[in-house]
């Protein structure tokens, strides 16, 4: 197996510490909003690494944090005047929820920062007395000189990152790039005792100390996250570790790209976001989980409605195939088949799958080797013996489960039929010319075959009345 290491920039050969357990983390979400598709993007394609490594026969710990105190989470509950620790709790299950809709499978632990406080102190402390890290004002900072190798994951010097930094003026800091560990109290926000005074952790520690805490001090095979964690959220993490424990803090940094929208990264800021709940409501947790991993998780991915209905469309391919092999069944049965066997070729398609997926997780590749897969099935399946077909099934089991993709028997994933279409054409023609009567008896006849049109701009989106799911959207 290859895996891109993001500190070597390079991909490497992966050897796991131990024989066949693998120990990863990856940053979570900060609690104060339900998650957007680009979070999702990056939960995603880690579910998938550690499912593919439970494949493999690999155990998996895989350790991700809340971050249940933070700015955003204390603006958010002044806002609403609601108590803080209520806003993280609500949101922390409001991922659970919609986690679980996208089929990401639980960690082995969540650890909430505020539940480790009293260790990040510890790791603060022990920074400060090996003079690494300075109080300064009832704050405290890391001093990045006393790292010599910072910048190594962003692959930069410090020279070099001080020359490009933007220089901020804080008289409490020794060095712009020295970064904060503990955060003294402002007025009206929740503070813990230290001895510093009253404050709270910096983020760069939270996962620092719980890495060190969930994985006893040891260095771990994997540590992922987003492209934009990279500088300076785990540079920081990184120098915070290794000036004290003085090995690697992880063997593997995997980063996951960005999922853009018109060109620019989706992100809460810009405002040019869709929640990952309102999508999974409007397609599904497949459609959307399929679409996320229709690129390479290196790749930046390009997020439109017509990518979802493509991949609406995709699963419908696939789910058919798999429920062809059930029908095949019968036939086969009466046609008791007995003289061709298709086991080898079937498996040239699992070992073609492991081969891209041993390539740094390529579901992109893999996925098409899971159309050529369709392919073959549509095209031998009805000579299958019950054999094959078992076989066939088990081998599709073995893919949705790697992908995180569950077999829909009455999907939403419904191709239109052409007599729809032209039907959806007709109605949109007898609107152009005015014949109002025309189009909306065309549109009663469709719902009552289940499909809810709504128009928009230059077309129709149609809907499957069943479960408001969108089937697809046609432009004229
Ligand atoms: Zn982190």
């Amino acid at each position: 197996m290859r895996v891109f290491n993001t500190i070597t920039r390079k991909k490497e050969e992966f050897k796991p510490i131990n024989n066949n357990h693998i120990n990863m983390y990856v940053c979570g979400p900060t609690v104060y909003d339900l998650f957007h598709i680009g979070n999702a993007r990056t939960f995603v394609v880690f579910d998938v690494v550690r499912r593919y490594f439970e494949y493999k026969g690999y155990t998996v710990k895989f350790v991700q944090n809340f971050t249940d105190i933070d700015d955003k989470i204390i603006n958010k509950a002044n806002e609403n005047d609601e108590d803080i620790f209520k806003v993280s709790e609500k949101y922390i299950w409001e991922y659970y929820k919609d986690a679980e809709n996208l089929h990401i499978k639980r960690a082995t632990i969540n650890p909430k920062a505020t539940e480790n406080i009293n260790e990040m102190i510890f790791l603060i402390d022990e920074l400060v007395k090996n003079d690494y890290a300075y109080e300064s004002n009832g704050d405290v900072y890391f001093n990045i000189s006393s790292f010599k190798e910072y910048g190594k994951l962003f692959g930069q010097d410090i020279k070099t990152l001080k020359a490009g930094s933007r220089i901020q003026i804080n008289k409490d800091k020794k060095d712009p790039l020295d970064f904060i560990l503990w955060k003294k109290a402002k007025d009206g926000e929740p503070y813990y005792e230290s001895p510093w005074g009253n404050g709270r952790p910096g983020w760069h520690t939270e996962c620092c100390a719980m890495i060190g805490k969930y994985f006893k001090g040891e260095t771990i095979d994997i540590h992922g996250g987003g492209f934009d964690l990279i500088f300076p959220h785990h540079e920081n993490e990184i120098a915070q570790r290794e000036v004290l424990i003085n090995k690697p803090l992880a063997n593997y940094w995997m980063h996951c790209s960005f999922l853009n929208i018109n060109k620019e990264k989706m992100s809460k800021s810009l405002g040019n976001f869709f929640t990952t709940r309102e999508i999974v409501e409007k397609y599904s947790g497949n459609i959307l989980r399929f679409f996320l991993l229709s690129s390479h998780y290196r790749n930046e991915l390009c997020f439109s409605e017509d990518q979802l209905v493509w991949s609406n469309k995709s699963l419908s391919r696939i789910f058919n195939a798999y429920k062809f092999l059930d029908i095949y069944e019968e036939e086969s049965k009466v046609k008791n088949i007995k003289e061709r066997r298709y086991i080898d070729d079937i498996n040239k398609f699992k070992d073609k799958f492991i081969e891209k997926m041993d390539d740094d997780f390529n579901t992109s590749d893999g996925i098409s080797v899971i159309f050529e897969f369709v392919k073959f099935i549509n095209a031998y399946g009805e000579n299958f013996t019950e054999e094959d077909r078992v076989y066939a099934k088990n081998i599709f089991n073995e893919f949705f489960s790697v992908l995180g993709i569950e077999f829909e028997e009455d999907n939403q994933c419904r191709e239109l039929s052409e007599e729809v279409r032209e039907m959806i054409k007709t109605r949109w023609e007898c609107k152009r010319e005015r014949d109002f009567s025309s189009a909306d008896k065309i549109r009663d006849s469709l719902l009552s075959l289940g499909i809810v049109l709504e128009d928009i701009p230059k077309g129709v989106r149609v809907v499957n009345s069943k479960d408001n799911r969108i089937i697809d959207t046609i432009l004229y």
